[in-house]
């Protein structure tokens, strides 16, 4: 058992250490990564794709001018309308995807971009085998099989998951078997194998560069969307959130709700307790609120001790009820042991018929004001709003 603990504690030590213990999952696969990080991965592959789609549509067509030095006019021509063809693809490819901050688009993308130079390879490994190069034309054709080294070295340059790596690399080792499959009756079968094996060894080595510029980036964000003392998204990431999320609520026409939640007296913490203490409270607090929710909500902290909570997918009713559960749950203690209490004003988009996001925060901020005024520790969900508009509510 202590062996074990040892080893496992051996073990975690070189695990990526700007990770915590908890983070280390969203290596393996992309299911536990939040929003902004599934946005800014989704955005940061598809740039990474239009610059090699931008390379390879450059670099493709020019490789003709040694193919014309040492191939037969025959192959040169058949060559050539491939790489024209190639280059005319990745040039669609640059043209097509702009990054939008969705994964399934990314994924889209990235596979494009591998499945181009895939079917060139095995196409010109085809119209290759049937020439008996020799000399300095063999040497130039025996070049076009380094392409699927490059494919799965080039993989390194994305930060993906285990995951996604191993079902791209599994593509490209497939693409490579195939084409042995293809030549399977002139096959040199010990150079094939071993070529196929090293194949499999960079392969390795690119999953743990990707897994590695994945660890960084996830480090990178947390540090530049979380709040440092409680942990929870800072004001300016929980302002992208809530546009992202507005866009997809217009978009499905789905509910989105607010809420502005301000602890009550909390000064006063401050002021008999000291600073800590209150830094002690503001951490607990938003603890309590973080328990209470569901995967998809944000808790944002949006000043000093008033968090924002955003919950997609929400109506009022159903928000109402998830502000209820947070109440009765509770959002900790004053250092005194008595119950801390908020005041909390919630907005609707469509029971608000809210048209900007900006608009849904003003509802719901000047409710959190009315809260306040009528007694602290309770919920304002409905004053604040034209008669006009809660007739027209959805
Ligand atoms: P109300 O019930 O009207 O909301 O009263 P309040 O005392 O909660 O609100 P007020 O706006 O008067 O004071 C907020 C206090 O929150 C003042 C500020 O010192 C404290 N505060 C803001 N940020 C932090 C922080 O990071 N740590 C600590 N300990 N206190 C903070
Ligand atoms: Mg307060
Ligand atoms: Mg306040």
């Amino acid at each position: 058992m202590l062996l074990l603990d040892a080893l496992r504690d051996r073990l975690s030590s070189l695990l990526p250490n700007e990770l915590a213990a908890s983070e280390i999952p969203r290596l393996l696969s992309p299911h536990r990564h939040n929003f902004l990080l599934s946005q800014r991965r989704a955005t940061l592959i598809v740039n990474r794709v239009r610059l090699f789609a931008f390379l390879f549509a450059v670099l493709t067509p020019l490789w003709s001018i040694v193919d014309a030095l040492v191939f037969p006019l025959h192959l040169w021509l058949m060559l050539g309308a491939l790489r024209l063809s190639v280059c005319a693809a990745f040039v669609c490819l640059l043209l097509m995807y702009r990054p939008s901050g969705n994964l399934f688009d990314a994924y889209r993308a990235i596979a494009i971009l591998f499945a181009i130079p895939t079917v060139f390879y095995v196409v010109s490994h085809t119209l290759l085998g049937s020439y008996n190069l020799t000399d300095f034309s063999g040497a130039v054709g025996a070049g076009y099989a380094f392409l699927p080294f490059v494919l799965v070295a080039g993989l390194a340059i994305f930060p993906l998951t285990l995951v996604e790596n191993l079902a791209l690399g599994l593509v490209l080792l497939l693409a490579q078997a195939f084409a042995g499959y293809l030549s399977w009756s002139t096959l040199n079968w010990p150079s094939f194998l071993g070529a196929f094996w090293l194949l499999v060894l960079i392969a390795g080595v690119t999953s743990l560069a990707c897994m590695s510029q994945l660890a960084f980036m996830i480090a990178l964000i947390r540090q530049a969307i979380r709040d440092p003392l409680t942990g929870v998204y800072s004001r300016g990431s929980g302002e992208e959130i809530l546009n992202l999320q507005w866009a997809a609520a217009q978009r499905n026409n789905s509910g989105l709700a607010v809420a502005f939640i301000d602890l009550d007296f909390f000064k006063s913490i401050n002021d008999t307790f000291g600073h800590h203490a209150g830094d002690k409270v503001l951490r607990d607090s938003a603890n309590c609120v973080l328990e209470c929710l569901r995967s998809s909500d944000s808790l944002v902290r949006w000043g000093g001790e008033e968090f924002l909570l955003i919950m997609p997918d929400t109506d009022m009713t159903q928000a109402r009820r998830a502000i209820a559960r947070l109440r009765a749950a509770g959002l900790g203690e004053r250092p005194d042991g008595t119950p801390l209490t908020a005041s909390i004003g919630l907005a609707e988009r469509c029971f608000d018929r809210a048209d900007t996001y900006r608009r849904l925060l003003k509802i719901a901020d000047a409710r959190m004001y009315v809260a306040k005024n009528n007694g602290r520790d309770q919920l304002c969900a409905s004053e604040w709003r034209t008669a006009e508009t809660a007739a027209e509510a959805c």
